[in-house]
């Protein structure tokens, strides 16, 4: 059986290291929308030890910092779902009033069209920075 998180990603990879990869899925609602991927199959983050459980959410928070300071959304919904595929992932999505399901989830009902477009080179790069540099941060204050 082919794992989808296994396979090489379709999407942008934002950052990486040997442990887990922050990825912008390029949704076409939500362009900013980021996953955390954590490489092992590991299905909960109980399975995890204290220290890498740390460590998972050290890179989730530096995401949601980088994203707060780029793009200033209303809020930024946070969920682990994974009911589909073994590896903790946790979403990291940038909420704004004027979105397509605000205030519902992401996976609530629709409240209106979106009406956004792609983040262009230059903000995917500032995302990029930003992250690096807060992640980099984060994971040397073990
Ligand atoms: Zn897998």
């Amino acid at each position: 059986m082919t794992c989808v998180l296994c396979a090489p990603t379709p999407h942008t990879i934002l950052w990486q290291d040997d442990f887990c990869r922050v990825v912008l899925l390029d949704d076409e609602d939500y362009p900013a929308y980021c996953r955390v991927e954590l490489l092992a199959h590991v299905k909960e983050m109980t399975d995890l030890l204290p220290q890498d459980r740390a460590r998972m959410m050290k890179v989730v928070f530096a995401v949601e910092t980088a994203l707060r300071e780029a793009l200033n959304p209303e809020k930024i919904n946070l969920a682990s779902l994974g009911n589909k595929t073994p590896h903790i992932h946790w979403h990291v999505i940038p909420r704004f009033e004027h979105d397509k399901h605000f205030p519902n989830s992401y996976w609530g009902e629709a409240m209106r069209e979106s009406n956004t477009s792609p983040l262009d080179a230059k903000m995917k790069q500032t995302l990029t920075d930003k992250m690096s540099k807060l992640i980099d941060c984060a994971l040397k204050t073990s």
